[in-house]
């Protein structure tokens, strides 16, 4: 797999191409950026990136494979869930591999790397259901003779831009469905960690999907500028950073397509002293430091109150010294960071903390690491007591650090939690089923958990934030999914009658 996709380049390392057509496509790009095998620190592969003109081939080819009556878009129910159904069950037996592809190039743990694969699988399956999300509904004789009924039709062309931290279950939360419903798709990944794609494509080729259906581009902003201006291409779905979402949603809508734009994240958790301690210790550190911190649901933030604050510092910081940070494929709970520039700009932070006053209780950059000593290691890090005004609370730090913030009752933790300009993902935990529900009530995040650290919704759910964590109005997968992907056409119909209603200049009105 994926050996179709490289070709080796000037430096001697493999130069990993876009799929385009179901083949390897080099383009015309001669640009490349690096791909690291992060807990070895060496570059192991490059990456084309494309120049507008790729993308303007790859729309083509998708556009292609869209239209006519032999198109995708024009293809049966039946065709679309056969595929769906296929490619689901390659993923699953293969999903070893795809799982090591990922570690490989992203670092986070196999076991975390299988459970990303598990999570976007649950979309494949909710895409295999499309049949019955689809089909529309029947109104017969709304008046004499007449009959409306509306469909769900697919858009055409559309493009999925995602992030590095998720390069398969991100994409998984698009392309499934934006396929089922009949779209074809140019995917642009994280230039990162790239391979995850060609891998995904390629299966979805051998489950029989026509060629030019899923496309992958590989590049950075020149490719991501030119899917949002591009005129054939009808709808993007981005998932990234807070200020690139901004730029894709304005930039997408403002060139006439629908958007959909995740953003980022700083999730908090709040603590009531009734809650079980070590339920908190033990939801803090998992949500904290899993995938090293780099996932948009992490937990960064816990607001513990005042009575409980020191005991929930504690028993975080004593299960955080059970942690072993190191490479992914061995034994390791917590793997490196993605780069060694988001290393040290995650690091940097440390020194801001202790600078705005805060209590640095563990400290990551001393960490040894059960790895190759080039690894971007930064260990699980803690602070307590931090300024609600420094950077280090304000800012999305996407790392392995957990930050405790102390707040005299409910009322000035939710404060905190809704002056966040982020409403991704929240969780509070409390033994008081009065105080959850009012703050499920009261939150004003898109996703709340109530004992639950990571509130991911199911697939049939909808996955998204509020504010500044998304922008559009449509969220991720679930029947959020099926509407962004779909356009409904209401149908107002009447067969010959033997009768005729003759002239009537008014508005049509129903007897
Ligand atoms: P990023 O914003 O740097 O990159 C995301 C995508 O945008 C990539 O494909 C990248 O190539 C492209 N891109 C980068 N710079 C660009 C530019 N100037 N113009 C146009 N395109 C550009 O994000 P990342 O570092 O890959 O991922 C981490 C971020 O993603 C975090 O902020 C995280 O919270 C967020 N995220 C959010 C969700 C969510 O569901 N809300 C899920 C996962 C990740």
């Amino acid at each position: 797999m994926t050996t179709t996709t490289t070709t080796h380049g000037s430096s001697g390392l493999p130069v990993l191409e876009h799929y385009v057509g179901g083949a390897a496509s080099a383009g015309t790009s001669t640009r490349t950026g690096p791909v690291y095998d992060p807990a070895l620190g060496e570059q192991t592969k490059s990456v084309r990136l494309a120049s507008a003109g790729d993308v303007d081939a790859a729309v083509a080819v998708a556009k292609a494979a869209f239209a006519g009556p032999r198109g995708w878009g024009s293809s049966s129910t039946a065709k679309r869930q056969q595929v769906m159904f296929a490619f689901r069950e390659l993923v699953n037996a293969r999903k070893d591999e795809l799982a090591a592809i990922l570690t490989s190039e992203h670092g986070k743990v196999l076991s975390d790397a299988a459970g990303e694969v598990a999570r976007g699988l649950e979309v494949v399956e909710f895409a295999c259901g499309m049949p019955h999300l689809t089909k529309g509904s029947y109104s017969e004789n709304v008046s004499t003779d007449v009959d409306v009924y509306s469909l769900k039709q697919a858009l055409g062309v559309v493009g999925v831009i995602s992030p590095f931290n998720f390069p398969a279950m991100v994409p998984m939360w698009f392309f499934p469905i934006a396929i089922a419903t009949g779209n074809t798709v140019v995917l642009k990944p994280s230039e990162k960690d790239p391979s995850v794609a060609n891998w995904m494509a390629e299966l979805l080729t051998e489950a029989g999907l026509p060629d030019g259906v899923f496309n992958v581009v590989h590049g950075d902003k020149e490719a991501v500028d030119a899917l949002l201006v591009h005129p054939d291409v009808a709808a993007i779905s981005f998932v990234g950073s807070t200020p690139i979402a901004r730029y894709v949603y304005e930039t997408g809508t403002s060139h006439g397509k629908r958007v959909q734009a995740l953003g980022g994240a700083k999730n908090h958790m709040l603590v009531l002293p009734d809650a079980d301690l070590d339920l908190v210790a033990d939801a803090a550190v998992n949500a904290g430091f899993g995938s090293a911190g780099e996932r948009c649901m992490a937990v960064s933030v816990v607001l513990a109150i005042d009575s409980i604050a020191d005991e929930v510092v504690a028993r975080v910081r004593d299960r955080m010294g059970k942690l072993v940070t190191g490479d992914g494929r061995g034994s390791a709970d917590m793997g490196p960071l993605i780069t060694a520039a988001h290393r040290d700009k995650v690091a940097g932070y440390l020194d801001v903390a202790t600078t705005d006053g805060a209590d640095l209780v563990v400290d990551g950059r001393e960490v040894v690491p059960d790895g190759a000593a080039d690894g971007f290691w930064l260990g699980p890090t803690l602070l307590d007591k931090v300024p609600t005004t420094s950077t280090v609370y304000t800012d999305e730090i996407f790392g392995p650090v957990l930050s405790v913030v102390r707040v005299a009752s409910y009322d000035e933790g939710l404060a905190l939690i809704n002056g966040s300009p982020y409403g991704n993902g929240t969780a509070i935990f409390t033994n008081d089923g009065g105080a959850a529900r009012r703050f499920q009530r009261e939150v004003e995040v898109g996703m709340v958990g109530i004992n639950v650290p990571i509130p991911v919704p199911v697939a049939y759910h909808s996955f998204g934030g509020w504010k500044a964590s998304l922008f559009g109005d449509a969220k991720a997968y679930g029947t959020h999914g099926v509407d962004f992907f779909t356009r409904e056409k209401a149908v107002t119909s009447r067969w010959p009658d033997p009768s005729h209603g003759g002239i009537n200049l008014g508005f049509p009105q129903n007897e």
